[in-house]
């Protein structure tokens, strides 16, 4: 999902990740048995942890990485097609049995987008528009590039007064109640943070307002933060974070096909009758184009927690400040290409241990995936030299590079869909990423596999948080599908006889996991 800045640049993100892989401090020698092996088999088993970890190589990251995320590849453009292949080609080259799986998914893209102040303040249009930055060589790809906008917001056209409600989340409502504000019949503009985006416009819809704006204030993500992009990673004014909106919580993939997989010939909603698209119109707009309206605006004035970072005094409203709103979308089917790669198990080819990273972005998604898809590329490589060494797997394993992931989970929903009877029956574990960056070592996932996190912890070179020593990880989090974060060293999961999760089998289990050093 897109939390990073926009106009993110590749050099930035592949200068980390080369960091990532380089840096090989030696694992502790460590006599204990790792969960689920015997003394002799932990170490065999370490020993070929220790051949897997000398394979990746910062020189391939980089090529993966700037061919990736050469060119914005949203599904249904060319580059997202030619980019699924070519992760195809390289898991072949690898070694691995693969393949591609189409589904057509209702995907929109935006046609017509209006924000303009009509009443109340200097007439103003919103620019819409990120402009194109001579440091960063991408950039200038508009042609290219998906126009800002939020993925299955309905199409609209209204014109009301304007109310700002904080995050736009249940409580802030609740204060706008005492403050006596209602939002009936209004536009309201919520900042982003403190919630999903998908929850804004919903709940604003539930309290009866007509149309949402979502922007970034600079108080969660500019200036007030650090340095701006170019000179830091910060959101630069034009910044414009794009996103679904769609009602994932009620159900993730095509809104048109709940439940089933969105091949050539299923029953298909209307999609008049898809409930996961919003129910007002909605955009996202940056904190340049947000700041005359929120200008405009008077009434009551927002209270302390609601002020933002830029240098105004925020009002509540509603006044005389009117906006006006048109969202208008092409609706068409567009394809997505998952990638699906398999190394058979020896031992149990039945048991399945899926390991997943989408490979579709918002624009050239240098960060959000490929920092994380190319990690999983080489991880294959490695893999597959292990293969030819003699190493098998004692479980199946298989690789799946998801398309459509951030419009709303759609590849991997629809995949698993297709594939459900078979999921029931040999699905073990799915490990999934997103991205790689600075800082530490996250995992969030089944309880479950909390020892398993553990032993990672202990033994990865990577950097964890300054906790006493004899910290341990502690899983808190449910498993989600397909929520990004990065791993890169889980081979005791698949070639450990009886490892942790085996244990409770009822449910395959999940985690996500970011790798990354400061
Ligand atoms: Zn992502």
């Amino acid at each position: 999902m897109n939390r990073s800045v926009a106009v993110g640049s590749i050099l930035l993100s592949a200068s980390s990740l080369i960091f990532a892989v380089t840096y090989k401090a030696k694992v502790s020698a460590d006599d204990q048995s790792l969960a689920g092996y015997s003394s002799e088999s932990s170490r065999a088993e370490r020993q070929w942890e220790e051949k897997f970890r000398e394979i990746p190589s910062p020189d391939n990251l980089r090529a993966y990485m700037q061919h990736l995320s050469a060119r914005p590849h949203n599904v249904g453009t060319v580059y997202d097609k030619e980019n699924a292949e070519w992760i195809a080609a390289k898991f072949k080259e690898f070694g691995l049995d693969t393949h591609i799986e189409q589904f057509d998914v209702l995907y929109p893209t935006p046609k017509e987008r209006v924000v303009e102040l009509v009443e109340g303040g200097p007439k103003f249009s919103a620019k819409l528009q990120e402009p194109a930055l001579s440091d960063d060589p991408t950039s200038n790809q508009q042609a290219e590039q998906l126009p800002t906008y939020h993925a299955y917001s309905k199409d609209g056209d209204v014109t009301a007064p304007l109310v700002y409600v904080n995050y736009g989340i249940p409580e802030d409502y609740e204060q706008l109640d005492r403050m006596g504000v209602s939002v009936k019949g209004k536009i309201v503009i919520a900042r982003y943070f403190h919630s999903w985006r998908g929850i804004k416009p919903k709940v604003a819809a539930e309290h009866g307002a007509v149309g949402c704006l979502i922007y970034s204030d600079p108080h969660e993500d500019g200036f007030v933060q650090g340095e701006t992009f170019p000179k830091g990673a910060w959101r630069p004014k034009d910044g414009v974070q794009r996103g679904s909106v769609a009602d994932m919580p009620f159900y993730p993939g095509d809104p048109l096909t709940p439940g089933v997989g969105a091949t050539k010939d299923a029953k298909r909603l209307k999609i008049e009758d898809a409930a996961t698209i919003t129910k007002i119109p909605v955009l996202p707009i940056s904190y340049a184009d947000a700041q005359p309206l929120l200008e405009a605006l008077t009434g009551r004035v927002a209270p302390p927690q609601w002020r933002g970072g830029l240098g105004i005094t925020y009002h509540v409203g509603p006044g005389d400040a009117k906006v006006h709103l048109k969202v208008k979308s092409n609706w068409g089917s567009k394809p997505v290409y998952d990638v699906i790669a398999k190394i058979p198990g020896a031992t149990f080819p039945d048991e399945w241990v899926l390991r997943g990273n989408h490979h579709d972005a918002w624009v050239n998604g240098a960060e959000d995936p490929t920092s994380g898809m190319v990690a999983v590329l080489e991880e294959a490589r490695a893999l597959g030299e292990l293969l030819r060494a003699g190493w098998k797997p004692k479980r199946t394993i298989i690789y799946c590079a998801w398309d459509g992931e951030e419009p709303g989970l759609l590849g991997s929903t629809e995949w698993a869909e297709t594939h459900y009877d078979e999921l029931q029956a040999h699905a073990v574990a799915y490990i999934n990423s997103d991205s790689n960056g600075r800082g530490y070592l996250g995992i969030e996932g089944s309880h479950t596999l909390e020892k398993f996190s553990n032993d990672i912890s202990r033994t990865s070179p990577i950097p964890k948080p300054n906790f006493p020593p004899g910290s341990e990880i502690i899983c808190t989090k449910s498993p989600k599908p397909n929520r990004p974060r990065t791993a890169r060293r889980f081979v005791s999961a698949l070639t450990s006889a009886s490892p942790p999760w085996a244990q409770d089998r009822t449910t395959p289990l999940s985690f996500n996991m970011m790798a990354s050093l400061p």
